[in-house]
């Protein structure tokens, strides 16, 4: 089958598609309306990211409960959960947690792994850039990863909630490299505490929703989600806009959250769909058919 590509005026099609927008709109669906007001400073929105971005699995409407009975728990505040002075209550209270397949004892031993490295660190940004300056994005997320995995005793499952591209490749790694995104752009709707991380490395989270739309405009040509489709989503995307490729990640996501996008062929939707000509459901196929 002829591989499909975008139009040439694709750049023009999406700058249009991300100038329209209704962010305002999107925003309160998406998990990181639940997070901006739990992260005031850049330590709490650290902390309020990496949880909410392990509780990143599912629907949005469940993933921002999930991330409001963790914010319940912690009285408002996620970084009492990190607060060595907290750990016994905390482990009482999330004992009866879960989220999909997401239990409480997992979420106490991450804040107790949080805790500990807080002890000695200042930021997480320190363990990203540990494996980026040498190695790239991708070494990056694996020394992020290896950090929040902690040592080796762990609940069950728990070092899985952490996949990192360098052994994991079958894995996009989406909610880490979600996390990254929040904590790196300082571009709406994002918490931009990492200065050193340049947004022109970053790597875009790729859900289902996104890679349905970034196959279906020939932004890669990988039926399945894995690192190697993030890195060729990425790479077009930072032909478009080099300085920061992932501005794009909320609104091809929310595209399909929303059902702006009816992932079929819909005369009606289709019809003003800023990016229809670079849609491979209307190749070779007009408004008018
Ligand atoms: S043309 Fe229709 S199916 Fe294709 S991306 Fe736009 S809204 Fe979605």
């Amino acid at each position: 089958m002829r591989a499909h590509r975008p139009s040439p005026e694709f750049p023009q099609h999406l700058a249009r598609l991300y100038a329209s927008f209704p962010f305002d709109r999107s925003l309160a669906d998406d998990p990181i309306s639940v997070l901006r007001p739990l992260g005031p400073d850049a330590r709490r929105a650290e902390i309020a990211g990496v949880f909410g971005s392990t509780l990143a699995i599912g629907n949005t409407t469940a993933i921002r409960g999930a991330i409001a009975r963790l914010a319940e728990i912690a009285e408002g505040d996620l970084a009492r959960l990190v607060d060595p002075a907290f750990a016994r209550e905390r482990t009482r209270r999330l004992a009866g947690f879960r989220h999909r397949w997401i239990r409480g004892d997992q979420l106490d031993h991450l804040a107790g792994v949080l805790s500990d490295y807080y002890a000695t660190h200042p930021s997480l940004e320190a363990a990203f850039l540990s494996g980026s300056e040498g190695g790239g994005f991708a070494a990056g997320l694996d020394a992020l990863a290896r950090t929040l995995r902690g040592p080796s005793r762990a609940p069950r499952g728990y070092r899985t909630l952490f996949p990192s591209p360098l052994d994991a490749a079958g894995s996009p790694c989406k909610r880490l490299t979600l996390f990254v995104r929040w904590m790196v752009r300082t571009g709406y709707p994002d918490f931009g505490v990492w200065p050193r991380v340049p947004t022109g490395s970053l790597r875009i989270p790729l859900d289902q929703h996104v890679h349905w739309i970034a196959y279906h405009l020939g932004l890669t040509a990988r039926r399945t989600r894995s690192w190697a489709a993030v890195e060729e989503v990425s790479e077009a995307l930072r032909r478009i806009d080099p300085i920061d490729p992932v501005k794009y990640d909320f609104v091809l996501c929310h595209t399909g959250i929303s059902g702006d996008c009816p992932k079929h062929r819909d005369l009606a939707v289709c019809g003003p769909c800023s990016v229809r000509p670079d849609c491979r459901l209307w190749r070779g196929r007009g408004v008018a058919e």
